[in-house]
């Protein structure tokens, strides 16, 4: 990338939103639009210009993308505007004491090349940068960090429980299953093609994975994979797979709810009926936010770094070159086309 200078006006191409979403995602919802930033803050503000280098695709952001009649967890999206999401970018003009240019930080950030960040204070700065950047879109980032929490304060596990894990090949699942073998679980993991399912047992060292398209009934699959039944279901998908879930579970076992993203494009979901199996079993069924656990982010981040270099836990992620890639990567994931981390390089340092 050529260098640019401060205060300098340089061309910003972005990802727009079109229109708002109802069903599946499609291409022509987003637009690639160009634009132009100015690469100095306002006078006096404590403002910082980023320059993106990698940005995230999620599946929240589909929620998004839907105009709610209600305000939902997280704002709209609104069409004719630039989409933002996690990212990792270098400061490249700041007004902030505490954020210099040339700073390597992850937050929210916009998908387009250089944003305009009011207030800088809820980034993190990049403490290990000899790791590569992009896991800040991931393993050292949201995903990583959402796994972790979900796991360990919610799943509540203690070595021997039976783990099985959803979505179990992707950015959140991966990461799951890996900390539950560090933990001494026995672990199994549902993912939707045969490819994911190799990487599952020969990388990421789960006892056992299926392939969730393949299995006629669930039910009789999950009973097979834990005759003793399941004491932590980790949950990324809901439908059917938490339906047999729920028929499978041992007494007292827990459910963190991580997401459902089999229902995220649909209009009617199609609900759950085995859900008297929490009462019968005892069963604690609890949903998580990762926003509440950013102020446990430095901890998380040596434990996860102490992991990664010593080769304790492998990562896998799929990195597509160009924001104009953006939109259909984005789009894959409820196609489950990613295979591992779906992240978008945007620029090198
Ligand atoms: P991911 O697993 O990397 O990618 C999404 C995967 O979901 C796809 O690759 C696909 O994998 C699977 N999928 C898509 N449609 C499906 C369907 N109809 N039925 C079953 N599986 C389907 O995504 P991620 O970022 O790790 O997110 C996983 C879950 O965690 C999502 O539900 C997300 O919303 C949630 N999440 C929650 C929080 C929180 O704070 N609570 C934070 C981050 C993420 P297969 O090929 O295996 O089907």
């Amino acid at each position: 990338m050529a260098s640019v200078a401060h205060g300098e006006e340089v061309p910003n191409r972005r990802v727009i939103l079109k229109r708002y979403v109802t069903g599946f995602p499609t291409e022509d919802d987003m637009e690639v639009v160009s634009g132009t930033a100015r690469l100095a803050v306002p006078p006096g503000s404590a403002a910082v210009v980023l320059k993106n280098l990698y940005v995230s695709c999620d599946p929240y952001m589909r929620n998004r993308m839907t105009k709610h009649e209600t305000p939902s967890y997280v704002p709209d999206f609104v069409p004719g505007e630039v989409l933002v999401n996690f990212g990792v970018s270098r400061v490249v003009a700041s007004g902030h004491p505490d954020f210099k240019v040339g700073d390597l930080v992850w937050g929210i950030t916009g998908w387009e090349e250089y944003t305009l960040i009011p207030n800088p204070e809820s980034f993190f700065k990049i403490n290990h940068p000899e790791l590569p950047l992009s896991y800040y879109t991931g393993v050292l980032g949201m995903t990583g960090i959402t796994a972790w929490a979900g796991f360990f304060d919610v799943g509540k596990p203690k070595k021997g429980d039976y783990v099985f894990v959803s979505a179990a090949s992707g950015a959140v699942g991966q990461i799951v299953g890996q900390l539950a073998k560090l933990t001494g679980c026995y672990v199994v993991g549902s993912a939707g093609s045969d490819q994911k399912v190799s990487l599952l047992k020969t990388k990421f060292g789960f006892d056992e994975a299926f392939n969730y398209k393949k299995e006629q009934d669930l039910n009789g699959a999950l009973k097979r994979y834990f005759p003793h039944g399941i004491d932590i279901y980790f949950e990324n998908v809901g439908g059917p797979t938490l339906d047999a879930v729920l028929l499978n579970m041992r007494n007292h076992g827990r459910i963190p709810m991580c997401g459902m993203i089999s229902e995220y494009n649909q209009e009617q979901p199609e609900g759950q009926r085995n859900l008297f199996q929490l009462v019968a079993k005892r069963v604690r069924m609890e949903g998580f936010m990762v926003f509440d656990y950013f102020g446990q982010y430095r901890k998380f981040e040596e434990e996860m770094v102490g992991h990664l270099k010593e080769r304790k836990i492998a990562y896998v992620e799929d990195v597509v070159e160009g924001l104009e890639k953006a939109p259909a990567a984005l789009i894959g994931l409820f196609y489950g086309r990613n295979v591992g981390k779906q992240l978008v390089a945007i620029a090198t340092e």
